[in-house]
């Protein structure tokens, strides 16, 4: 795949194409071993040189999980700090990855950003049907027949279309003697989980997501870090 040299290397992270024609100037890169100062010259990736390094390219399409923590923004906007991307090593953050629907800052587990716009979609389009598992803690009592009115599909209050039928597991209390319970999901409204437990009569106080599609959240990978997804994983999903 050839291209223009100035592309290339702004695409590597040298700058922009003025910072790139300042480096050409400088005599700082070469094509096939001879010193090259035209930013229009046609390039082979792999023939190009700066300051002897070979490029690196950065990959073409990303696909990370990240073990978000509570605390963090999914958002790209500095005033709302710490955001999910400040926890993607620069890398990957080259290629700028979105991600898949949000979580709320307090809701921590998996959180997938890929480059793949196709692939974010097919995550997060209802109608795909890609259920999101959550881990829930909460105060207060569950109405009688939660579990049925949210596998009927639950209405909310401030909303005019009831939620797609979703799946509601009860536990036992936790030491606190809070609730715990899974809720299965299909959709990713705003807030969905909170509002439909406040819908049930309760409160929740701690919210993580553990599971998209078959893709379940390793418990090797530690809070606050992302890795690559493998093909499998990406499968597991969709
Ligand atoms: N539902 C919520 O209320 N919050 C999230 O972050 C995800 C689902």
């Amino acid at each position: 795949m050839t291209m223009r040299l100035d592309k290339l290397l702004a695409h590597c992270g040298y700058g922009t194409r003025k910072d790139v024609k300042a480096l050409l100037k400088r005599k700082q890169v070469t094509v096939h071993g001879e010193i090259e100062t035209s930013a229009k010259r046609q390039v082979e990736p792999d023939h190009v040189r700066v300051n002897g390094e070979k490029v690196d390219l950065p990959p073409t399409d990303v696909h990370l999980m990240l073990n978000k923590p509570a605390g963090y923004a999914c958002s790209h906007n500095p005033s709302e700090s710490p955001l999910v991307y400040d926890l993607v090593p620069d890398i990957w953050q080259q290629a700028d990855p979105k991600s898949a629907g949000r979580l709320d800052r307090y809701t921590s587990g998996l959180l997938i950003l890929s480059t793949d716009g196709q692939l974010l979609h097919q995550l997060v389009h209802p109608n795909k049907k890609v259920g999101k598992r959550y881990r829930v803690v909460y105060e207060g009592d569950l109405s009688e027949n939660a579990v049925k009115r949210v596998a009927k599909g639950l209405p909310l209050p401030d909303d005019d279309r009831p939620c797609l039928p979703a799946i509601l597991e009860i536990h036992g209390p936790d030491p606190q003697g809070r609730g715990r319970a899974t809720m299965l999901i299909h959709e990713g409204r705003f807030h969905q989980v909170r509002r439909m437990f406040e819908a049930l009569g309760a409160k929740v106080v701690e919210l993580h997501r553990d599971r998209i599609g078959n893709l379940e959240l390793p418990a090797d990978l530690p809070e606050g870090h992302c890795r690559e997804l493998t093909e499998d994983e990406i499968d597991a999903m969709t």
